[in-house]
């Protein structure tokens, strides 16, 4: 089976280093590009990370971050396509054309196929007017806007701004806009489906449901339960053609991942989870363009 990996981080940051190793992963490209030619993933889209380098007052947008992972002359390699990642906090009305400006110019560029927004590490509301510019850009390049949602790792941001609610207001005042809920909103599975449900421009990324280094046979044994909810929600919303699979790598080994993915999605709806459907969303993706 071919797989876009929808969501993964391909970074140099914080502890992906350490994170890498904790699940049985090397965050070098090298590595990567060995799992997932044995994984027969095909592309990965690498999200654009918070913080990183920045011009002071205007909202840069934000690479993956990927010095000493990409090609020797800094490109991203071609099995890596990337998300530009917003930061809210630096959104300013006196340089918001140069900042727009910024975002064109990436988003002219083949491998850039959609935007990250952070509102719950940002701790910003996704409803708040100093986002509508860029969703406005998103219709304009026909990409998606990725919104994280669910759980949030540290303690600076504010999980009401991550709930998967704050995307059904988005999603009604820009129609037009492909908006993929990261992680299914976990552990607001049953929100996250509602979102989806009633919005025909809402998607769904299975990214970030595990991390570590793992059986398949041990995770889903202790997460039962767990699984068994998102299954259960899954089967509710039956939509498939709405669901992405993702790994969120490096925080999680890749191939027991997938494993674990399988087990959520009935079989004749895998080669759509697992790789027709970013191609729609991401429609930079798909030929000829692309793959
Ligand atoms: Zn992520």
């Amino acid at each position: 089976m071919k797989i876009i990996d929808a969501h993964l981080h391909f970074s140099k940051c914080g502890h992906f280093d350490a994170i890498a190793s904790a699940a049985g992963h090397e965050n070098t490209a090298a590595h990567l590009e060995r799992v997932f030619a044995e994984q027969n993933i095909v592309l990965g889209i690498a999200m654009g990370e918070m913080g990183g380098t920045r011009i002071p007052g205007v909202c840069t947008p934000r690479t993956p971050e990927f010095s000493g992972m990409g090609t020797p002359d800094g490109e991203l390699p071609p099995f890596i396509a990337w998300c530009a990642g917003v930061e809210s906090g630096e959104i300013d009305r006196k340089t918001l054309s140069r900042s727009l400006e910024l975002f064109s110019a990436v988003l002219r560029k083949k491998n850039c196929v959609g935007l990250k927004f952070y509102p719950g590490y940002n701790s910003f509301p996704l409803s708040d007017p100093r986002h509508d510019p860029y969703f406005e850009l998103a219709e304009a390049f026909d990409v998606p806007a990725v919104i994280h949602t669910g759980e949030l790792s540290g303690r600076g941001g504010l999980l009401k701004y991550a709930h998967p609610l704050a995307v059904d207001e988005a999603a009604v005042r820009f129609p037009r806009v492909r908006f993929v809920m990261a992680h299914y909103g976990n552990p607001w599975i049953v929100d996250a489906t509602a979102t989806a449900a009633k919005n025909e421009n809402v998607f769904i990324d299975l990214s970030g449901l595990a991390a570590g280094n793992f059986t398949c046979g041990w995770f889903c044994k202790k997460y039962f339960a767990h699984l068994d909810h998102i299954r259960h929600w899954l089967t509710y919303l039956d939509a498939w053609d709405k669901v992405m699979y993702g790994s969120d790598w490096p925080l999680v080994n890749i191939p027991a991942y997938i494993e674990v993915v399988r087990t959520l999605v009935p079989e004749e709806h895998r080669e759509k989870v697992f790789f027709g459907n970013a191609l729609r969303v991401f429609p930079k993706l798909a030929p000829p363009a692309g793959l």
